[in-house]
């Protein structure tokens, strides 16, 4: 979400109902283009994961959802079920959303000659969604369907195959940290957390706060221990880590992340401006170890899965000794 897939739906559905558009943009001044920046546009639909005690269907969560909007439009889902008070829940798109959807979009158009369905993360809609299949197959007249997702992979298959997929790039390390700075944040911080954020504006602002990483020495210590195979000090190190509680384990988990990732791309690219000279010689000892491509590969994606375990609060402690043992069988082949 952090490449801003869903500012490009709005911006998207807000061109398709402006009334008077130039070649390249929605004019931003039409009455349309109004209510679509506050997210009022009734021919603009929404539909979303929620839990269901907060609702019945999505339209019961348009406060929140339009609040959560206008705050960012570079939010997850943890960011999304946290802004509605329910981080310990499971979000869903149930059957009665789905059919609040269809009825929905079955009639007419109210303002404008097109109705707009934004379904963000459509990774939610379980075998309930299939009944939205035959609309999606073939939609009323006018009706455009816009499907925001973060993994299209954990989409139905049934549902993936009758859409059009597009993928939204990283956005760039120089657009994001301009767009940091802009937010007052102070430009050596910015260039750095835009370049270790991987094109992520979501990121990038969480990685401020760390830029001057409390987390090296201690990721420095594991990979250190994993390569040399002392087991009893990765263990150790998966207790220690796995107690830093759920936030604060995620951001060291993505520093983590963005560590292997520098030394995977360096393998590439001799270019590292942001690192601190400290990230930089350890990083230039790892690449001594010659690790091969491949691994490192398996290495990034075992980090990345136990992140996303971790976010799904799966068992810290369990889910780091089994990334300890991944990266020590990975690290020396
Ligand atoms: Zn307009």
């Amino acid at each position: 979400m952090g490449h801003g897939s869903l500012a490009l739906a709005l911006a998207y559905a807000k061109l398709l109902t402006c009334q008077q558009p130039s070649e390249q943009d929605a004019c931003g001044e039409c009455s349309s283009c109004r209510k679509n920046k506050t997210f009022t546009h009734p021919d603009v639909h929404f539909s979303f994961p929620f839990p269901s005690s907060s609702g019945d269907t999505a339209s019961d969560l348009l406060g929140p959802w339009r609040e959560q909007l206008s705050e960012t439009l570079y939010f997850n889902y943890e960011d999304w079920m946290r802004h509605l008070g329910s981080e310990n829940k499971q979000g869903n798109i149930p059957i009665k959303e789905c059919r609040s959807i269809i009825k929905s979009l079955s009639l007419k158009p109210f303002e404008s000659a097109r109705k707009i369905l934004i379904l963000w993360m459509p990774e939610f809609l379980g075998q309930e969604g299939n009944v939205l299949l035959k609309m999606i197959e073939e939609p009323p007249a006018g009706t455009i369907f816009l499907l925001v997702a973060e993994k299209t992979e954990r989409i139905l298959n049934t549902i993936l195959s009758r859409t059009q997929t597009m993928r939204i790039p990283p956005l760039l390390i120089s657009d994001v940290a301009t767009a940091l700075e802009q937010k007052g944040i102070e430009a050596s911080a910015a260039a750095r957390a835009a370049q270790l954020c991987q094109g992520d504006y979501r990121h990038a602002l969480q990685l401020i706060d760390q830029v001057q990483s409390p987390y090296f020495e201690s990721w420095k210590g594991f990979l250190g221990n994993a390569y040399t195979r002392k087991m009893d000090q990765v263990a150790a190190w998966a207790d220690e880590a796995g107690s830093l509680g759920r936030e604060g384990l995620k951001a060291y988990m993505q520093y983590g992340l963005a560590l292997l990732r520098a030394a995977l791309l360096h393998e590439y690219v001799d270019q590292r401006p942001e690192w601190s000279p400290q990230e930089g010689d350890f990083l230039d000892k790892f690449l001594k170890l010659n690790v091969d491509i491949d691994a490192m590969d398996r290495m990034v994606g075992q980090v990345e899965s136990a992140i996303y375990e971790i976010e799904r609060n799966g068992n810290a402690k369990m889910i780091l000794t089994t990334l300890g043992y991944g990266i020590s069988k990975n690290i020396r082949n």
